[in-house]
């Protein structure tokens, strides 16, 4: 792990008590995939770091490149080819104020471990997920440690049986807790539009890149619950899940075939496998 200005052991307590992170969630962060020893799609990860700290006016203590830097220096000392990257950057360590602190600098932090993987059994059948009110802020796109209403949907969603929180605003569908929302209807793949109710997920970019070099038919469209239950097809995409089929929406079993989302998965896999490519 990396905390401040040094790698540090994992397990070690750093974290001062008046650090604005866990005391304010004053921060954003990003996750992203290590396949075969390289960062999958790393400068739009970083990219989009850098548009969160912009929109919560937070300074970035490390440049682009700096960054770069640290992740394959932790890489080497991880030792790991498949790995999931942590980064979080707050506005730094002052006594509680709501105000910003001045002349204080942002803290970057970094947590390298092994990837987790998502059981075959489990992306072959497809998750169930279950439908639940969005109770997040107007900017969802920034990628914020705020991360309470989704914990708390995501939690309801498992006692229940769920997979995964569908979150859903004035009756239509925004994102999932921690993912993003497609579904196919007579052949046309349909998400959420990128507005500021959503994370602009990278894994939805990459996604959606595939539809096109696949040539299927493909729409932004505010999707109401409805749609979704009466998809033919329905995924969540994310850095961790990837493309991962549903197979019920609450009681609604969808239909076993999911040609499109099957070519898309394979598609993105495609696309990672070949990762070195892009690096
Ligand atoms: N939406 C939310 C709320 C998320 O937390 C995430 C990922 O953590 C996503 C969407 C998917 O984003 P990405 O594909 O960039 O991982």
């Amino acid at each position: 792990a990396f905390y401040g200005d040094s790698f540090i052991d994992i397990n070690d307590k750093v974290v001062p008590i008046d650090e604005r992170g866990h005391q304010f969630g004053d921060g954003v962060y990003e996750y992203v995939k290590v396949y075969n020893g390289t960062p999958f799609l790393l400068d739009e990860h970083l990219e989009r770091l850098e548009k969160s700290a912009l929109n919560i006016l937070l300074q970035l203590p490390y440049s682009r490149q700096e960054i770069k830097d640290f992740i394959q220096e932790g890489l080497r000392r991880s030792g790991l080819q498949n790995s999931d990257i942590y980064i979080q950057v707050t506005r730094g360590i002052s006594p509680r104020n709501h105000l910003f602190p001045t002349n204080v600098p942002a803290q970057f932090a970094m947590t390298i471990r092994s990837g987790k993987v998502v059981p075959n059994e489990q992306r072959k059948q497809g998750i169930s997920v279950m439908i639940l009110e969005d109770e997040r802020w107007a900017n969802c796109f920034i990628k914020s440690l705020n991360l309470l209403p989704n914990l708390l949907a995501k939690q309801k969603a498992f006692e229940h049986g769920h997979g995964e929180a569908i979150l859903s605003r004035d009756g239509y569908i925004t994102e999932g807790s921690s993912s993003n929302v497609f579904a196919v209807k007579d052949g046309v793949l349909y998400t959420t539009p990128a507005t500021n109710r959503i994370l602009h997920g990278i894994t939805r970019a990459a996604v959606i890149e595939c539809a096109s070099k696949l040539n299927i038919p493909f729409k932004e469209y505010d999707m109401s619950e409805d749609f979704l239950r009466h998809a033919d097809e329905v995924f969540i995409t994310s850095t961790s899940v990837e493309v991962l089929p549903v197979s019920k929406v609450e009681s609604i079993t969808l239909p076993d075939e999911r040609p499109i989302t099957t070519a898309l998965a394979q598609a993105y896999s495609e696309l990672y496998a070949t990762n070195e490519a892009h690096a």
